[in-house]
């Protein structure tokens, strides 16, 4: 048998790698792994980290408007973008340095370069070549933007983090997670703000009473263009012109295309392997994470599952707990709670009402939508939403979305009880916190809505 250099070899250091990677080692596995970019991927880069700092200091803007009713008033009070991005690269460098430390002080070999598969044991690193009994591509995604003519002048989320100023005017495209959150970043921080969606309402795939509520919500801050594309973008001076199929011009300084992101699979040397592709690029694996080659597995936005950081970090951790930690538990994808970090947030947990109906369950639903106590004072023009899909014969609590703020604060603790099975129940005979926007969770009593099959 041959000695290989390392038991695991991990390509990409990002959220599913280096959680990989770190177990492995804790486990007495001999591991490396190869980053050619950044460390900590996505997230802790281009992603999450940096886009909720952004949505930190655009909160700001709310909050000192709503502060005047509250007898507050922040004369001389400035936005500097350059101050927040270089306090945010400050961050994202020290973060940087932690992942580092975190695969150093584990004894993981790091090798700060693009790796290429030679074999299912065999890949290479510039000109050295390094063999491992398992290989993990945890490669992750990259932005993908339509082809039209002018095209080549709108830029991606990669590079909305370090634009030199803030934007005067910006037009974003598309109706998903990047486009909502970034076209609430820019027009609180004082960018005029179009977003143009090809759909009747944003965030295709939510609940359909919700993407109602806020596309509503957006509406307020955002110019929207609804049921349109883009057809061009003309560069005129230094303005964009974009063209759009209705036949309407939008200037601005800035064409953020937020149309969707595609596993970087490419150049990576599958076709040396028998790893397969799905038609998007996206590896194929069984429910271990393995792919058609035996000893290579694979992870995160490479899969094209879900594309969220703490589903690459659950799918890390049962390759390293299969690989070297002796159990094969198989990883649960219901109940993933997730958030949308506009304004307001959305969070969202278990099925929409569709997908329940679709499945054949017999319904109740309650909806609540509110005002915040806050904004009796403050005067902003702000509701939010909340709905419980509650299957009928069990009572149980399937369906869960919230829309406020700080919405992804809330639902993870209401995750935690649907995954304990929580029935309707068991939230009406749970107490409130008054006054707050989380009791109307434990306060909704009667159906808007009974589907019975
Ligand atoms: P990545 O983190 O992308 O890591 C892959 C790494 O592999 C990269 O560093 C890449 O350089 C490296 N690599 C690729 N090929 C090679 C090679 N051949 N050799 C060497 N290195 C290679 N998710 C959330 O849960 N919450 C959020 O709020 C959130 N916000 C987001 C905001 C934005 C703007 C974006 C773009 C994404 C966001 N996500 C968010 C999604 C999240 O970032 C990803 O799901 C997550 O980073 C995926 O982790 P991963 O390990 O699969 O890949
Ligand atoms: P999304 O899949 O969320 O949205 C892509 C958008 O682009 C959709 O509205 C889609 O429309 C539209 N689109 C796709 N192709 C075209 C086209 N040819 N012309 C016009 N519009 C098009 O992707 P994002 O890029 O926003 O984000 C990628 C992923 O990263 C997310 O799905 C999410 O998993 C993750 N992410 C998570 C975040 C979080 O957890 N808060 C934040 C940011 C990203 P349609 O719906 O009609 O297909």
């Amino acid at each position: 048998m041959e000695d290989y250099n390392f038991d695991l070899f991990v390509i990409g250091v990002g959220s599913g790698g280096v959680r990989a990677a770190r177990m492995c080692a804790q486990y007495g596995a001999r591991v490396a792994t190869a980053e050619e970019k950044y460390m900590g991927g996505t997230c802790v880069n281009v992603g999450c980290v940096p886009k909720k700092l952004l949505s930190y200091a655009a909160h700001y803007h709310d909050d000192l408007e709503d502060a005047r009713g509250f007898g507050w008033s922040s004369p001389g009070f400035e936005f500097s973008w350059e101050t927040l991005i270089r306090n945010k690269e400050k961050e994202i460098n020290r973060l940087n340095g932690i992942y580092k430390s975190i695969l150093d002080d584990n004894g993981v070999t790091v090798y700060e370069a693009r790796a290429r598969i030679e074999g299912p044991h065999e890949l290479y690193i510039d000109d050295r070549r390094i063999t491992a009994k398992y290989i993990l591509l945890a490669v992750g995604g990259w932005p993908w933007i339509p082809d039209y003519p002018g095209s080549e002048v709108a830029i991606s989320s990669n590079e909305i983090f370090s634009l030199d100023s803030l934007p005067e005017s910006i037009t974003v495209v598309g109706g998903g997670y990047i486009a909502l959150e970034f076209a609430s970043i820019f027009t609180r921080l004082g960018a005029e703000t179009s977003l143009i969606y090809r759909g009747e309402k944003l965030l295709r795939g939510f609940d359909e009473e919700i993407r109602d509520f806020i596309s509503a919500e957006i509406g307020r801050h955002v110019d929207l263009k609804l049921e349109d594309d883009i057809v061009s973008i003309v560069h005129d001076n230094n303005e964009l012109e974009v063209l759009l199929e209705s036949g309407t011009r939008i200037s601005s300084d800035t064409v953020l295309s937020a149309t969707g992101r595609r596993p970087m699979t490419g150049n990576l040397g599958l076709e040396n392997v028998a790893v397969q592709l799905s038609d998007n690029g996206a590896i194929v694996v069984d429910e271990q994470f393995q792919t058609a080659e035996p000893s290579i597995y694979a992870v995160g936005d490479a899969i094209d599952r879900l594309a969220l950081t703490p589903v690459a970090l659950a799918e890390g951790q049962i390759v390293a707990t299969a690989l070297f930690g002796g159990s094969s538990e198989p990883m649960n994808y219901a109940n993933i709670p997730t958030t949308v970090f506009c304004h307001p947030n959305l969070a969202t947990v278990g099925l929409t009402e569709q997908q329940a109906l679709d499945k054949g369950i017999e319904l109740d639903v309650y909806v609540s939508t509110v005002k915040q106590l806050k904004h009796s004072l403050s005067g902003r023009d702000e509701l939010s939403m909340i709905k419980l899909i509650v299957e009928k014969t069990s009572d149980r609590v399937i369906g869960l979305h919230l829309v406020s703020p700080d919405a992804g604060e809330l639902v993870q603790g209401f995750a935690v009880a649907m995954n304990c099975g929580a029935r309707k129940a068991d939230f009406d005979r749970t107490i409130g916190i008054h006054p707050t926007l989380a009791e109307e969770f434990v306060s909704m009593r009667m159906p808007r809505m009974s589907h019975a099959q």
